[in-house]
């Protein structure tokens, strides 16, 4: 007996009223996509409370669930196995054999191995009702494995019989990636550099069920094919969770050159980041994305300071969310980990932030005396801004 399909359980989306459905359908079509990147052909729906997915050929158990591990909106999953109705007597000896296959040390041991039965009925036709059924099959759990002992109050094993159009029996739970289903919460433009932390924060307003695309800026000649290649894996990892992406590559060094060129060099960060959420929002506005997403946290360096915030937030109209804001460098790092980028970002490849930066930043910068700067950029900073954007290359991240 092998598992042959997953119930999906959710929580926090069951609570939604009467849009319920709706999540429950973003649920189902995450699950659907997300599985079109594993080995086999799956059938996933819905049924009361439950989202059913179904193997309809070979597949491979371990890619299974951890696709499945990172699908938002998911608290739990069970492996299920699923039974025709062959009456009370053909579920006594179902369950009986599936404890003998599963857990063959355990029901056969010499320890105790403490359970309970958990029926739920749904389909009201079964001859026997919920506690019927539990004390039945509990009864023939007992006749047939000398060292189970029922505990209804800390079992070792859940033994769970969900009775619908079909039977359901499960008895194992995998954590699900928890959040919301992604397409539900509106979408966002990430600005996704090399670091450690824009993917880290892509991923936490992903989880909330915004939809993101991502924008990159790279200076070639002075950042490389390979500092770009790191994005775009970057944006692969992120997308195992957050689903197919949308990259935007945009060619910032004619821009960063001129900045260089006209603007004193300790403001030179703090202009950079104001024209990357100029051009960010932009992008944005035409995707239809709602608000940007960044990776600073208050203090980490000179460009985020409260101050410098300020200053790079002034340009912006939409929302900047930077769901890092308070976290350490170090819980950052432990979130990097969790999700598989940490590895990726600590390649050592050049960034443009860091490729002319000043020795001294500015860590206070002042409004009016970097927008008294900036007016050195008027002329022409205009048209290669247009420039960057038309130039921009889009990559389809899958
Ligand atoms: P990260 O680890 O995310 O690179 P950081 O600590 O290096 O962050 P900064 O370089 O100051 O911080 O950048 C702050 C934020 O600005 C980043 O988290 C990211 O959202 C955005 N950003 C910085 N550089 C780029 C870039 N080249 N392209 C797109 N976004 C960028
Ligand atoms: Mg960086």
């Amino acid at each position: 007996m092998r598992y042959q399909a997953f119930l999906i359980k959710y929580a926090e989306i069951a609570i939604k009223g009467k849009n319920r459905y709706l999540f429950e359908d973003a649920l189902v079509h995450q699950i659907t996509c997300a599985l079109h990147r594993a080995e086999g052909v799956f059938k996933v729906y819905k049924t009361r409370g439950r989202i059913h997915v179904e193997a309809e050929s070979e597949y491979d158990y371990e890619e299974t669930l951890d696709i499945l591990t990172k699908v938002f909106g998911i608290t739990a999953i069970c492996p299920v196995v699923v039974l025709e109705d062959e009456g009370v007597e053909g579920l006594r000896g179902k369950v009986v054999e599936y404890l003998g296959k599963i857990y063959p040390d355990r029901v056969s041991g010499d320890q105790k191995y403490t359970f309970k039965v958990n029926t739920r009925r749904a389909r009201k036709n079964f001859p026997l009702d919920s506690m019927e059924t539990s004390a039945s099959v509990g009864e023939a759990v007992l006749d047939a494995y000398p060292a189970m002992k029922v505990d209804v109050h800390e079992p070792e094993l859940m033994i769970n019989i969900e009775i619908r159009e079909k039977i359901y029996l499960y008895s194992e739970s995998i954590k699900g990636a928890c959040g919301m289903p992604v397409g539900t919460g509106g979408k966002a433009m990430a600005l996704l550099s090399g670091g450690i932390d824009s993917p880290v924060a892509a991923y936490m307003i992903a989880k909330r069920g915004v939809t993101i695309e991502a924008v990159y800026f790279h200076a070639p000649p002075y950042t490389s094919e390979r500092a770009k290649q790191k994005v775009v894996d970057l944006a692969a990892l992120v997308s195992k969770y957050a689903g197919n992406m949308k990259l935007h590559v945009v060619n910032f060094t004619d821009i960063q050159m001129m900045i260089y060129d006209k603007c004193p060099h300790d403001e030179l960060t703090i202009i950079m980041r104001r024209y990357m959420m100029r051009i960010a929002e932009m992008i944005a506005k035409e995707e239809g994305c709602l608000s940007l997403v960044t990776g600073e946290s208050i203090g980490q360096v000179a460009s985020q300071t409260m101050q410098s915030l300020q200053v790079t937030n002034e340009v912006c109209t939409l929302p900047v969310f930077r769901p890092l804001i308070g976290f350490d460098k170090q819980e950052i790092v432990e979130v990097a980990e969790r999700i598989n980028t940490y590895e990726t970002s600590i390649l050592p490849y050049e960034d443009c932030c860091t490729i002319w930066v000043a020795k001294h930043p500015v860590t206070k910068p002042s409004l009016n005396i970097i927008k008294k700067h900036e007016n050195h950029l008027k002329d022409g900073v205009d048209q290669l801004v247009k420039e960057a954007l038309e130039t921009r290359e889009i990559i389809e991240i899958s």
